[in-house]
């Protein structure tokens, strides 16, 4: 057994991950408890413990974590969680060896990843798309996040900190992004943007019910080029196999696949679209998070 976690924002995801990929025994607490606490880490470990003793869990092999934010290259130190603060405002891990902690509390194998990278894992072993030479996902949820697997390996930076798709700048745009630049993806192709659509354009819709009730219309038509854009210019750079669609976004109801992939084809360099690539959806499946850090844990002890 490999115990898998999905902090989140709002949720934190626990499981059993058994070694051919099935989860068990899952469960979903607030991330509040981990804000909130005095010692974030030490409170991370208390849930893991109490979550280890209560489905009487033995021969855990070891622990992975996905977080959002970015991982050093040591696959332990949690760069910055932007969007999960104590009530000081402050980032509640920030330069942080969160695997060290976890090591020295439960003395198993401990890794940390960035969550999109273990979602990225997750649907490739969910797709078969292991031996595909490039398989890229971008997943469009409040921001924007994206990873690269080639041949087998997920492309990493120098300091961990590639892929910062939500703040590439899109030309000519002025909206200020939260991260202090103006211009920034985020501005316009994410989840965040589709909010402040809802309140401008459709206040009387349900967030849910965007592109049932109005995807044809020019706002919606829009922002769905927008969010292709961000897909054209990774296929444009990496000539994928794949391109793996996903996050908060694409996964919502009567989200048009046609005339965005359109779209992206369309504006996808020539070069590459003479060979094409493939489209897969992301499954919304609440697990998938957990099931990827297995992965990802599994990954990392295979190749050590
Ligand atoms: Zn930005």
């Amino acid at each position: 057994m490999i115990i898998g976690i999905d902090l989140g924002g709002t949720n934190l995801r626990i499981g059993a991950v058994t070694s051919d990929g099935q989860l068990q025994a899952s469960a979903v607490t607030g991330s509040q408890a981990i804000a909130g606490a005095r010692d974030p880490a030490g409170e991370l470990c208390g849930i893991i413990a109490d979550y280890v003793e209560k489905n009487r869990i033995q021969d855990i092999e070891a622990i992975s974590i996905g977080v959002p934010s970015s991982v050093e290259a040591d696959k332990e130190t949690v760069i910055c969680t932007t969007n999960i603060r104590n009530r000081a405002g402050e980032p509640v891990f920030c330069h942080m060896n969160l695997a060290e902690k976890i090591r020295e509390h439960f003395h198993v194998p401990a890794f940390v990843n960035n969550d999109v990278k273990n979602i990225l894992l997750h649907d490739i072993a969910a797709n078969h798309l292991e031996d595909q030479k490039i398989v890229a996902g971008i997943y469009i949820g409040t921001g924007v996040g994206a990873s690269i697997m080639i041949d087998g390996r997920l492309l990493e930076g120098k300091d961990g900190a590639e892929l910062d798709l939500g703040h590439m700048p899109y030309f000519g745009g002025d909206a200020s992004c939260s991260c202090g630049k103006k211009g920034c993806c985020e501005c316009y192709a994410s989840g965040w943007r589709l909010r402040k659509i809802q309140e401008e354009f459709y206040p009387d819709t349900a967030i849910g019910e965007l592109f049932t009730r109005h995807r044809e219309e020019a706002p919606m038509k829009e922002f769905i080029r927008a969010c292709a854009h961000v897909y054209a210019v990774v296929a444009t750079i990496f000539n994928p196999d794949t391109i793996v669609v996903g996050g908060g976004v694409p996964e919502m109801a009567d989200f048009p696949r046609e005339v965005f992939e359109r779209e992206v084809n369309a504006c996808t360099g020539r070069d590459v679209m003479t060979y094409g690539f493939d489209y897969v959806y992301s499954q919304k499946h609440a697990g998938k998070g957990v099931i990827g850090a297995a992965l990802f844990a599994r990954m990392q002890m295979e190749s050590a």
